[in-house]
């Protein structure tokens, strides 16, 4: 980049001052001519006047040696000539100076000798009796000039480009070195010059580089917790299997190990499993499917799902769900429903309530799980929905928790970008609300 930005620079101040020149040169030599046909026509003057009053041949004595004198009668032969012979000279009446002195009483012209060395300036100037009288006299052409001052600007050209070389390299140094300082302290930027136009970019690099940072220590972290969280169950499997591989456990007793180790297994399924939803959702999900999806029939199939162990927990179930549609993946709508209903379920209370309501409200769609069960403390509602943070791990483990539901549930909602609002209170229960764009109909 910094070669391009020299490399314009440098084209352009080039361009410009050599087209300075120019223009320059010429318009001092078209000065240079106005001031030597001014010349002329003095001269001109003074020696019409002279030839009006005192006749040709005496006027003529007085000629000047560096100026050519040409007399010329009305019909445009040469009477005479200071410099060349008048008879054997051709009729002058076409010549542009000539014949404009004939119309207006006087006339010039410039014209470039065949070598292109030199220019011939003609004056002309209509006398009394009709004659023409003209001066002419030579100077260097305007190619003359140039070529004379061709060394000198070339000269001044190389200068000044020179300089503005130095200059536009001293100002890209100037110009890059933010960036410069950006890249190699991606990590702290407080000590970089910045600029205010850069200060967007700046800003957008440096969001990314944490949301980088971030996303590669959640990972890391994000493993560690999955071995270990696997460790737990293979841990209790081994040890229940090896008691059983060395006859230390009979009958009824090995009966109760082989359960133990079930539970372990299916506990490393849904652990499994979960950690599985929750990495594909972590990438781009090309098989995620949007559709029309009533989201009322799938909240009471859950429910229904759900009756056994609400049983079991001695908790009662309602459902309050009007038909709303919003475009979205079926399975994972499903998921969401079971995640928070499940949810509400296991961390409730005896003879405590569960109620679900799908309710369409203008232009969105409001899910709203709601329990009366043992509440979510003000520190842990914010960490609730972050993998694998539960608030008691025990009631967790116990009734089959991973730590993963509420995080699956907030990838869900920002798959549809859709809002999630909790509201708890310790002892009292839990409410949340999952807000979706509702689907026009039609
Ligand atoms: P888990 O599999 O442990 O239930 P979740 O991600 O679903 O994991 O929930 C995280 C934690 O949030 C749970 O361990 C629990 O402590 C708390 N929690 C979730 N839902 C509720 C609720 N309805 N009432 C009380 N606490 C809840």
């Amino acid at each position: 980049m910094k070669k391009k930005i020299f490399r314009y620079f440098v084209g352009v101040i080039g361009i410009a001052v050599a087209v300075t020149t120019v223009l320059l040169v010429w318009l001092s030599y078209s000065m240079f001519e106005n001031r030597v046909i001014d010349d002329l026509r003095a001269q001109g003057r003074m020696l019409g006047r002279l030839i009006e009053e005192s006749g040709e041949e005496q006027a003529l004595a007085l000629q000047q040696e560096e100026m050519r004198i040409t007399l010329i009668r009305a019909d445009g032969t040469v009477a005479y000539d200071s410099v060349a012979d008048a008879q054997s000279m051709e009729n002058h009446a076409k010549r542009p100076e000539i014949m404009e002195a004939f119309e207006t009483g006087e006339g010039s012209d410039i014209r470039d000798s065949r070598t292109l060395q030199s220019s011939t300036f003609y004056y002309a100037l209509r006398l009394r009796d009709g004659d023409v009288l003209r001066l002419a006299q030579e100077a260097s052409s305007i190619w003359s000039v140039y070529m004379k001052a061709a060394p000198l600007i070339v000269l001044l050209l190389l200068i000044l480009v020179g300089l503005c070389a130095l200059l536009a390299n001293a100002l890209i140094v100037h110009m890059i070195r933010p960036i410069e300082q950006m890249t190699a302290h991606l990590d702290n930027m407080s000590g970089v010059t910045r600029y205010p136009e850069l200060e967007p970019f700046m800003n957008m690099i440096q969001k990314q580089h944490e949301e980088i940072l971030r996303s590669a220590n959640m990972r890391v972290e994000f493993t560690a917790n999955v071995s270990h969280e696997l460790k737990t169950p293979l841990t209790s499997i081994s040890g229940y299997a090896e008691l059983i591989e060395n006859g230390m456990a009979e009958g009824e007793q090995a009966k109760a190990f082989a359960g133990e180790i079930h539970k372990s297994a299916n506990r490393l399924l849904t652990l499994i499993n979960d950690i599985i939803r929750l990495s594909q959702m972590d990438g781009p999900m090309p098989e995620l499917v949007f559709e029309p999806v009533d989201l009322a029939p799938i909240a009471a199939a859950t429910l229904d799902q759900l009756k056994l162990n609400a049983q079991q927990m001695g908790v009662t179930l309602e459902l309050d769900a009007k038909s709303a549609v919003v475009s979205a993946d079926r399975q994972m709508m499903e998921e969401l429903l079971y995640n928070l209903c499940d949810n509400a379920i296991r961390y409730n209370v005896r003879g405590g309530s569960v109620r679900v309501e799908v309710r369409p409200v203008r232009d969105k769609v409001i899910v709203c799980v709601q329990d009366t069960g043992i509440g979510i403390s003000r520190e842990n509602q914010e960490h609730v929905f972050e993998r694998f943070y539960r608030v008691d791990k025990s009631r967790s483990k116990a009734t089959g928790g991973t730590g993963l539901g509420l995080a699956i549930v907030k990838h869900i909602a920002a798959k549809h970008h859709a809002r999630i609002s909790l509201k708890s209170e310790l002892g009292r229960g839990t409410r949340i609300d999952v807000t979706f764009e509702r689907l026009p109909r039609g």
